[in-house]
């Protein structure tokens, strides 16, 4: 969950900070009451992948908290220096050891209410070789009708993966974005 006014301390010198309008903005930000550092708040992008393998979708059985034991597609934190798709490459070879052809952008996903947009690609399987990491249970192919819709981690997988199999019906994927409430 978002977390308005979590800021108390400084990110430069770890003097006190307040919450304020500065004069030049709309809208409350942390500033530092010692050096008068302004902390901008902006909401954290999360990749992944769609990893297929013919009529069949690679998923991950979370080895860590949150939703420790749920399904997931393999996502997680866009990092400093990676662009998005470098990112969704990582994650997935991170959390499944999957060797990935990555595809187009599949889904942008607004989770406004805990300050996330998700971003998944579409990728190829190159092999069914999985080697997963410490964060992962287990890594497996699903077809559709396998999928474990209630046991999947959180909404933004299980709408990629609806529409991901809509699309696939259609013999045609596009891009979808939607708003996670
Ligand atoms: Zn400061």
């Amino acid at each position: 969950m978002f977390q308005p006014r979590s800021i108390k301390h400084c990110k430069l010198c770890g003097g006190a900070a307040v919450y304020a309008v500065p004069s030049d903005d709309n809208r409350e930000r942390a500033t530092c009451t010692v050096c008068a550092t302004i902390h901008y708040e902006n909401p954290i992008n999360v990749v992944g992948t769609v990893p297929a393998w013919a009529d069949q979708v690679l998923l991950c059985r979370r080895n860590i908290e949150p939703r420790h034991g749920f399904w997931t597609l393999p996502a997680g934190f866009l990092e400093m220096g990676e662009s998005t798709a470098e990112g969704a490459v990582r994650e997935t070879v991170e959390e499944a050891g999957a060797h990935i052809e990555l595809q187009d952008l599949f889904t942008v996903l607004n989770v406004v209410r805990v300050g996330q947009l998700h971003l998944y690609y579409r990728a190829r399987l190159l092999d069914t070789e999985f080697d997963p990491g410490p964060e992962t249970i287990e890594a497996r192919l699903f077809t559709e009708d396998q999928i474990p819709w209630e046991e999947l981690a959180f909404r933004t997988v299980r709408e990629t993966l609806k529409r991901y199999f809509e699309d696939r019906r259609q013999g045609r994927f596009g891009v979808h974005t939607a708003d996670i409430g």
